[in-house]
């Protein structure tokens, strides 16, 4: 009998464990599973404000895929995807010559950054999204403050954090901790400093708790935070940012935490997309492609009809997922697979090293110290999901 090809793209949250769960369900030479991923590494893309910052290095939010995939079980890929074709159910990698077949995709390519057509934002900004990225912003940023020391031009020591949603509240809360000792080491007076967010939207991270959001801003606020709340940057530009009605913000480091979209390679497969994310079944699978399944960012999940869809986060894609790690495997073998269902276990947004805010369970907040806590735990427990006690111990940071 032919042995069925799974094919998973994208060792991010979903696609990991997907390979996680096969590597573990699967019967030796029951499906041959592959995985494809641009680097030999999977960023912790929750941990990657932090380096972003300079708080922590890069190293910290990524560990090499070989270290928690079993080559025997799984086969590994380090290439980037450039191409799906639905039709001869055929992916293209760019530095391989033939295509790979699938029996059945699963799609974990995760976002691209959502500028919601703002002019200049692309050229202009910087975005958090991957190792290398974060890499170029905090050496930009540092570059910019050692330029200060001769120029005295403020709008070099100025970051403007566009979006205060949950990234942009965890970038800047970062940026709070990492300014004193980087004002120290470029002699630079550290009330001269600016960090301004910028938000279109009528409050702080919509759609939180009013108490906990209140408690994030007094807090970032006392530490010199500026916020234009209900403000849309109307244009980045190479010196600055252009707020809706015409003040202009002066800023040679300008990083755009403002949204994301689904990742562009799903929409040019021809898979139906709302803007680049697919509206996936009960079994995560794409419209009209019974064999095809996408999760995390790429996917949308609808609660019930008449709601607004789950936000885009590393907790969904983990559970997304762990769910197919186990439902392909019943899928081969019976032709049958259980309805994906959403447990939200509660959102943790940090403040810097020691504050963050959060809901866990249904309703219970915690600030402070006890949610700082929290998000340890959250970010401990990826990594025993992925390597258990030992990559705990290895990669964890108390
Ligand atoms: P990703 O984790 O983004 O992984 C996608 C993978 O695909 C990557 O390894 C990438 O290199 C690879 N890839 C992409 N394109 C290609 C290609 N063409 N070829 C080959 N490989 C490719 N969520 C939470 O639940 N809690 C949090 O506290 C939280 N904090 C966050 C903080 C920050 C700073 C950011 C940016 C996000 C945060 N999120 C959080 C959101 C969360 O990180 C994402 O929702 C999650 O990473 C999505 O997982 P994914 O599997 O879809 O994709």
């Amino acid at each position: 009998m032919k042995v069925p090809k799974i094919l998973i793209l994208g060792a991010g949250y979903g696609g990991l464990m997907t390979a996680k769960g096969l590597q573990k369900h699967l019967r030796p030479g029951e499906a041959e599973v592959t995985l494809v991923n641009q680097n030999s590494y999977h960023y912790i893309t929750t941990k990657l404000h932090e380096p972003a910052a300079g708080t922590s290095h890069h190293d910290h939010a990524r560990l090499s895929i070989l270290s928690v995939i079993h080559p025997h079980r799984v086969n590994f890929i380090q290439d980037q995807v450039t191409s799906i074709n639905t039709e001869t159910k055929e992916v293209t990698l760019k530095d391989q010559s033939e295509p790979l077949s699938y029996d059945y995709l699963v799609i974990g390519l995760g976002s691209a950054p959502e500028t919601f057509g703002i002019k200049g934002l692309l050229e202009n900004a910087f975005f958090i999204r991957s190792i290398d990225s974060v890499r170029m912003i905090r050496e930009h940023m540092e570059y910019m403050f050692s330029r200060y020391a001769e120029e005295k031009k403020d709008e070099l020591i100025t970051i403007v954090v566009g979006g205060a949603g949950f990234t942009g509240i965890e970038y800047v809360g970062e940026l709070v901790d990492r300014m004193p000792e980087l004002c120290r080491e470029y002699d630079i007076p550290l009330e001269k400093v600016r960090i301004v967010n910028v938000e279109a939207a009528p409050t702080v991270l919509p759609g939180f708790d009013s108490d906990l959001v209140s408690y994030a801003t007094d807090y970032l606020k006392n530490k010199g935070v500026e916020f234009h709340i209900n403000t849309p940057i109307a244009e980045c530009t190479h010196e600055g940012v252009i707020l809706k009605g015409g003040e202009e913000i002066k800023a040679a480091t300008v990083v755009w935490t403002g949204g994301v979209r689904g990742n562009k390679i799903v929409e040019d497969a021809g898979i139906e997309t709302m803007r680049g994310r697919v509206k996936v079944d009960g079994q995560l699978r794409a419209p009209g492609h019974e064999e095809i399944f996408i999760i995390g960012d790429s996917s949308l999940v609808f609660p019930s009809e008449n709601e607004r869809p789950y936000p885009p986060t590393a907790q969904i894609a983990t559970q997304q997922g762990q769910f197919l790690g186990k439902n392909l495997v019943s899928l081969i073998r019976d032709g049958k697979m259980d309805t994906f269902a959403y447990h939200a276990k509660g959102t943790v947004a940090s403040l810097g090293r020691k504050e963050a805010i959060g809901i866990v369970g249904k309703n219970s907040k915690l600030m402070g110290m006890k949610a700082s806590l929290m998000k340890k735990i959250i970010e401990l427990r990826w990594l025993y999901l992925l390597g258990g006690i030992s990559l705990v111990l290895r990669k964890g940071k108390f």
